[in-house]
């Protein structure tokens, strides 16, 4: 990548127009970039808020030369990005993170290599191709979860299984395609850790958060200094940093943990980009996870980043558009929300909701640690969101 930065004033582009995008356009734009969205939906929540919108498909070729002739440098928002795109983005433009990096993530079981290749435990598991495999693997495996290799997100692509005939049904459910099949673990919690790493190898990052998911799907973020174990925090950061430095990859990175119920820490996947358990960064810390995206991206010096407040962070999915009492639709209380103090509410102008889309989030900052969740429950509660 070329190392001479692109200063405020240059144009920076974003493969996709979701959430992630659109919180990318706020951050370049407050530093006083111009930003162009590739996104085929009109309505796209990072589309409405760009300055330059290419209404195409991801492989469109006018659409992607379009994008490499407007924007000084190209990111994107998510990892299943066809790898062909960022390619041909990259014969033009500096491209971050690279196409071979996003690819890593694209696939469970290259991902999965990827773990082995830099030292950092996995859970067990078995890469399924063909029936041969299937019937080939190892009765310690069970219970466990099949998981599609790619295309997976929010709990999408996968059974669990608890037998070899379980296995095989749930095999065909997914339509036989590429898989690895994980031993369930005993989680005790799960965290992530976010860091960014520039073109000249120099690495920031955010410390570990801890996060809470249900239904497969991010429900809670608590961050704080003291929400990990020192010596836990510590081996969560150095995984992470290992595992950006192998692919010497450029631009920000999620790495989620599973903590076991003996202590032990697996890594359990990685996002090539920022990540909706980073996204209380923008409220509690004095450089958000977007930031350090354009940042990245630019060439510009990372700085580490500081955490002025303990956060919780709650996702505003769906199903809280909807009275659970009769299924009519509403709008959430949210003047009763702002009321509380700390609140930070985040929406990305998304029309329709649908229970289990992310419709917006959250933040609340507050003096202490109590004082923060607190104030978090108050609005679980009116929103009608379970507690934590
Ligand atoms: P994301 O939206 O984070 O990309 P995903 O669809 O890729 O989600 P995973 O992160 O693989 O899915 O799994 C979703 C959740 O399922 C995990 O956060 C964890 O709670 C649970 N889970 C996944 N794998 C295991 C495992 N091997 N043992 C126990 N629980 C697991
Ligand atoms: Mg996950």
């Amino acid at each position: 990548m070329n190392l001479a930065p692109i200063l405020p004033g240059g144009t920076l582009g974003v493969l996709g127009g979701g959430q992630l995008g659109r919180m990318f356009v706020h951050a370049a734009q407050r530093l006083g970039y111009f930003t162009a969205v590739l996104d085929p939906d009109a309505a796209s929540p990072a589309g409405r808020v760009s300055h330059h919108h290419i209404q195409t498909p991801y492989l469109d070729a006018q659409g992607l030369e379009r994008l490499a002739a407007t924007a000084d440098a190209i990111t994107t928002e998510f990892e299943n990005v066809p790898a062909a795109a960022l390619e041909a983005l990259a014969a033009h433009r500096p491209v971050a993170p690279a196409a071979a990096a996003v690819a890593i993530a694209q696939d469970r079981a290259r991902e999965k290599a990827h773990f082995a290749s830099v030292g950092v435990a996995c859970a067990p598991h078995a890469v399924i191709e063909t029936a041969e495999d299937l019937a080939a693997v190892s009765d310690d495996l069970l219970p466990g979860i099949l998981k599609t290799a790619r295309l997976g997100y929010d709990g999408k692509g996968q059974e669990r299984v608890t037998n070899r005939a379980e296995l095989v049904d749930a095999w065909g459910r997914l339509g036989q395609v590429g898989c690895v099949l994980e031993k369930l673990l005993p989680l005790s919690f799960e965290c992530s850790v976010i860091v960014a790493r520039g073109a000249d190898g120099n690495v920031v990052h955010f410390a570990p958060q801890r996060n809470l998911h249900r239904h497969g799907i991010l429900a809670v973020t608590e961050a704080n200094d003291s929400i990990l174990p020192t010596v836990l925090a510590r081996r969560a950061v150095a995984a992470a940093t290992a595992i950006a430095n192998g692919p010497e990859y450029v631009g920000v990175l999620c790495v989620e943990f599973f903590v076991l119920h003996d202590g032990v820490l697996v890594v359990n996947e990685i996002a090539p980009r920022p990540h909706n358990s980073g996204h209380y960064t923008i409220d509690a810390c004095d450089v958000s996870q977007f930031e350090l995206q354009v940042r990245t991206l630019a060439g510009l010096p990372l700085v580490a980043p500081r955490q002025h407040s303990p956060s919780v962070m709650l996702n505003l999915l769906g199903d809280l558009w909807f009275d659970p009492a009769d299924g009519h639709e509403r709008t959430p209380a949210w003047d009763a929300v702002l009321a509380l103090p700390g609140a930070h509410l985040h929406l990305y102008g998304k029309e329709d909701a649908k229970p289990g889309r992310k419709m917006g989030h959250l933040t609340f900052t507050g003096p202490t640690v109590g004082a923060v969740r607190t104030t978090a429950l108050q609005a679980a509660t009116l929103l009608g969101i379970e507690p934590f």
